[in-house]
């Protein structure tokens, strides 16, 4: 499978570069892989969650889970927003960068949500059209509360709800593993079509925007090659290079569709089946993990709001640093996993530390790419906090 989603992408990238007028004709087959993601996405992160959370008896063990988790993902998303300042510091991309690339951001939601609505957010008025809208966080907690629940009451209700949850996951694991089968196609598809719109305007714009685009990557790679590979083999006593290799087909995926939400299918069924992290751990870390825990995104979101502060000349001092760590961290937890989320929740640090607005019109050129690098940080994250906290409860795991 890797070698056939790697080279639908190396002929994605020639048939768009070369053949762009080919598109049209195939993008329709990317559409439709993502439609299949996305239609698998909400009963497959609720048929999983309720019958993760039955399997664990609720109780004790359940906090526990819950606790290491929100940790692990607070944790990694500040060592990563902690890497990109430091890089952004050290490397000042934006003094004397080019102004004139400035674009019009037209079009673009310029709000992002606030911390308070995100916390609103999670308990649905209801729950049907959260699921409609495929809202995740509100799905997750009804989902949550129901397999609480259902191992609170009588042993015969329990038994029969139990077992009906467990088959609805099954199915539903069943038709993930069906869909992920075309991964190679609909990858082709969806890169070819991103590569024919933006091949002249990223070329173009990558020699000005360089530095920026610099921070990000070697941030980002530094996040990813280093800092998770470390912390999965020291507090996981874990193989990192096997478990990146099991993850190779959500990565890329990842790296294509640039959404961690659609991508979750795929991670949930490489997290289990290649690495062996049992459902009652993955069931719970991964959908919130794909919500809430963004590392690439948190480190892209504090680099570029330095980076229009160094471009407006607007110094920015050591405590206002420390407001965009933390507006960075809620800018990450708030965007959802979807293409260009993480763009919009900037304006979240950028009013924060009172900077011109427009300023996400310098670094939108470069977004696409830097939004599939940052996913891929994204997912791989949360499926190495899987395999940690897997560890961390005793599971034997096949890395
Ligand atoms: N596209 C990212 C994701 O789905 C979010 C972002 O835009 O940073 O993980």
């Amino acid at each position: 499978m890797h070698w056939q989603i790697l080279i639908a992408l190396v002929l994605a990238v020639l048939a768009g570069y070369f053949l762009p007028v080919s598109v049209p004709y195939f993008y329709w087959i990317g559409e439709l892989f993502l439609n299949a993601l996305k239609m698998i996405v909400i009963p497959l992160i609720f048929s999983s969650i309720v019958s993760g959370i039955t399997s664990m008896g609720g109780g004790r063990s359940f906090g526990r889970l819950g606790l290491k988790t929100i940790s692990y993902y607070m944790v990694t998303s500040l060592f990563a927003i902690l890497t990109g300042l430091v890089l952004v510091n050290l490397i000042q991309p934006g003094v004397g960068a080019d102004l004139g690339l400035s674009r019009s951001v037209d079009g673009l939601k310029l709000e992002g949500l606030s911390f308070k609505e995100i916390i609103l957010g999670i308990v649905p008025s209801n729950v049907f059209q959260a699921m409609a809208e495929g809202q995740v966080l509100p799905v997750i907690f009804f989902a949550m509360l129901l397999g609480y629940f259902i191992s609170r009451i009588g042993e015969q209700s329990k038994k029969t709800l139990t077992r009906f949850f467990d088959a609805f996951f099954d199915v539903m694991m069943k038709i993930t593993m069906f869909i992920i089968k075309f991964t190679p196609l609909g990858i082709f598809a969806i890169v070819a079509h991103e590569v024919s719109n933006n091949s002249e305007n990223l070329l173009q714009v990558a020699g000005s925007m360089g530095m920026y685009m610099v921070v990000v990557v070697a941030g980002l790679l530094i996040h990813a090659t280093i800092t998770l590979p470390l912390l999965t083999r020291l507090a996981g006593r874990a193989n990192p290079l096997k478990h990146f290799k099991n993850m190779l087909t959500p990565l890329l995926t990842a790296f294509s569709t640039s959404s961690s939400s659609a991508t979750l299918p795929l991670t949930m069924d490489a997290v289990e089946n290649n690495s062996g992290v049992p459902n009652k751990i993955s069931s719970f870390t991964l959908p919130l993990g794909a919500t809430i825990n963004m590392d690439g995104t948190a480190l892209y979101e504090c680099v570029a709001a330095m980076f229009i502060a160094q471009v407006y000349g607007i110094d920015i001092g050591f405590g206002q640093q420390m407001i965009v760590v933390i507006t960075a961290l809620l800018a990450s937890i708030g965007a959802a996993g979807i293409p260009m989320a993480g763009l919009v929740m900037i304006t979240i640090i950028l009013s924060a530390v009172n900077l011109p607005l427009e300023g996400i019109g310098l670094i939108l050129a470069v977004d696409r790419i830097l939004d599939m690098l940052r996913t891929s940080v994204n997912v791989w994250s949360d499926s190495c906090g899987s395999v940690i906290i897997a560890k961390t409860e005793g599971e034997e795991l096949k890395v």
